[in-house]
């Protein structure tokens, strides 16, 4: 097969000039093309009134070889014609279930249940290792009706809602599914093609920004689960890992203890347990267990009605089906020399409750896979340093989004309502009073007030350097009625757990610390690969491999 990148095809092109434009770019006769998938589809908009559909293809010709040779001598310094690569996701371990059927054998332990923690279970279980995964929520379903008691009533379950249970943190999302992370093994991939499997429609192998939406997620993660289970896996709800089992003098890691005080025997143990487990944190440290403090971001939800961002982005062909609601990425450096960015951003969405800690706010974005919603809302923040803005200590960033998540709730009136402010008056320094045409989506519900009493001061003062200039960009962004909603802490781990080429604990042999909680991984997409390779790191060690083979 030859992979060929860079295919530029007007936005309405019909659907037969592709086939043509893979002939025309390798100078073949019609019937040498024998057949081709899109590998990739994205867009290029930076011309409104002449947007682009860039593709990548992977086809098959006849005398491939003859017709790579002639390509390359025509056009030596193009990069765009290659062999498309192996994408195969081959097992490092294949002898998995002779070995967990000797006795004595100790499954391996995979504690949280997000997208990191299945795919790491998934994996273990389809080499036959036979994982058990503790994850201290409840299935996806139970898990919905408590997250939605939030939103609609203003009532928290600490142990079940977004940023715990099933499917982990990204299950009440836009489910976004890319990322910038550098994946030569196109283990991304291998995530793509199990969700496809689990019911994630197709077209997320070969869009460029593909997304799924809340509601397929939830079925995705059941079928997840049942396939696991079918493999041997087996998952344990309502089990809340308290503290580990470790050897007196190595530290080596010999189990783990729940909450009800239950001792389970492992001698390898993944740690997925999201950026949100501060308690688990807090316990791993009194362990013993060598953490850093990792800068992360503060800031809040900024939305807009989607037209005026449609239309900035794509002029007059805001609608058409192929580019869907637009999206934005937004980046400035403020003079205070902080970071502005956009984060996560979800088109057609709305701005969710997303604590997990009573007495807090935080914000964060959903959407469903349609993105019909009124309006496009994304993170805004601001980059926080270690050391600076609190102690070089691994839990003070924890102390430190705790602080403003209250001061958050303080301002939304104590009762999980939000503090929202229009742009206008954010800008103006006043508080706001009212709310105008754009209508906030967050529920349980907003109070007009001043969001400087809930971020640190360098933090308001980028933003407001930042908004006038992203308007330059993107034609009313700092409309006056845009809506900010206070606070968005939560954009990557606070801390990182470091680790070893063989995936281990540097401190504690036997933990295996994992995804976005232990700072290997940022979204979905970047977890569910950091799973995938932490799984191969347990069953390598199991089966007595070394890394280097
Ligand atoms: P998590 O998904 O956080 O999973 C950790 C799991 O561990 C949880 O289920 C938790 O209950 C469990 N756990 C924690 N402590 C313990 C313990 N002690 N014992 C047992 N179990 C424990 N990313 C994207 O790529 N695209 C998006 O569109 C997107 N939207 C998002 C929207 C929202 C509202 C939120 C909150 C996040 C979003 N993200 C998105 C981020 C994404 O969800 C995370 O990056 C991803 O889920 C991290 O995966 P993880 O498996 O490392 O951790």
């Amino acid at each position: 097969m030859l992979r060929l990148t860079e295919l530029r095809l007007p936005l309405d092109h019909p659907p037969e000039a592709l086939e043509d434009a893979i002939r025309a770019r390798l100078a073949i006769a019609p019937d040498a093309l024998e057949r081709f998938t899109v590998f990739r589809r994205g867009h290029d908009a930076r011309r409104r009134s002449a947007i682009m559909l860039v593709y990548t293809v992977d086809c098959a010709v006849k005398d491939e070889a003859a017709v790579l040779a002639r390509y390359r001598a025509a056009h030596p310094k193009d990069p765009h014609v290659n062999i498309a690569p192996e994408m195969a996701w081959r097992p490092p371990v294949t002898d998995g279930a002779a070995l967990a059927s000797k006795p004595g054998y100790l499954r391996p332990i995979v504690i949280g249940a997000g997208p990191c923690g299945f795919m790491a279970a998934l994996t273990l279980a389809q080499m036959g290792l036979r994982p058990l995964i503790l994850e201290r929520g409840k299935v996806v379903r139970e898990r919905t009706v408590d997250t939605f008691a939030l939103w609609r009533k203003g009532v928290l379950t600490p142990e079940s809602n977004v940023q715990f249970g099933e499917g982990g943190a990204g299950t009440f999302s836009d489910g976004k599914l890319y990322s910038q992370v550098r994946d030569p093994r196109f283990l991304g991939r291998r995530v793509l093609e199990e969700f496809v499997k689990a019911g994630a429609p197709e077209e997320i192998l070969y869009l460029a920004h593909p997304h799924i939406g809340t509601f397929r997620l939830v079925s995705m993660v059941e079928h997840i689960r049942a396939e696991i289970e079918a493999a041997g896996g087996e998952y344990r709800f309502g089990t809340r890992v308290d503290g580990l089992v470790q050897d007196e003098g190595t530290g080596r890691i010999k189990g783990v203890r729940t909450a009800e005080g239950e001792v389970i025997a492992a001698d390898h143990v993944v740690m997925a347990v999201g950026h949100s487990a501060r308690d688990t944190f807090t316990m791993l440290q009194q362990a013993g267990v060598q953490m850093q403090a990792k800068p992360f971001s503060i800031g809040v939800r900024i939305e807009h009605p989607q037209s005026v961002i449609d239309t900035a982005q794509f002029g007059t062909s805001a609608g058409n089906p192929l580019l869907g609601a637009a999206e934005y990425r937004l980046v400035h450096h403020a003079s205070n020399g902080r970071g502005v960015y956009s984060f996560c951003m979800c088109p057609g969405g709305t701005v969710v409750a997303a604590t997990s800690e009573e007495g807090q706010v935080v914000t964060n974005g959903m959407s469903q896979y349609s993105r019909a919603e009124r309006n496009a809302n994304s993170g805004m923040v601001v980059d926080l340093r270690p050391g600076e803005d609190y102690p070089d200590d691994p839990l003070a960033g924890m102390a430190f989004q705790r602080h403003w998540e209250r001061k958050a709730f303080e301002a939304g009136g104590r009762s999980y309502k939000a503090p929202v402010q229009r742009v206008g008056d954010f800008l103006a320094g006043r508080p706001s009073t009212t709310l105008g045409a754009v209508v906030p989506s967050y529920k349980p519900g907003v109070t007009p007030a001043d969001l400087s009493t809930c971020l640190p001061d360098f933090a308001v003062a980028a933003l407001r350097e930042a908004l006038p200039l992203f308007d330059r960009k993107l034609k009313g962004f700092a409309m006056e009625d845009a809506v900010m909603t206070g606070v968005e802490t939560r954009t990557s781990s606070p801390l990182r757990i470091p680790r070893g080429a063989d995936g281990q604990s540097l401190s504690t042999p036997g933990l295996y610390p994992a995804g976005e909680g232990a700072g290997y991984a940022g979204g979905i997409l970047s977890a569910g690969i950091d799973g995938i390779r932490i799984a191969e790191a347990v069953a390598m060690d199991i089966s007595g491999k070394t890394v280097d083979g």
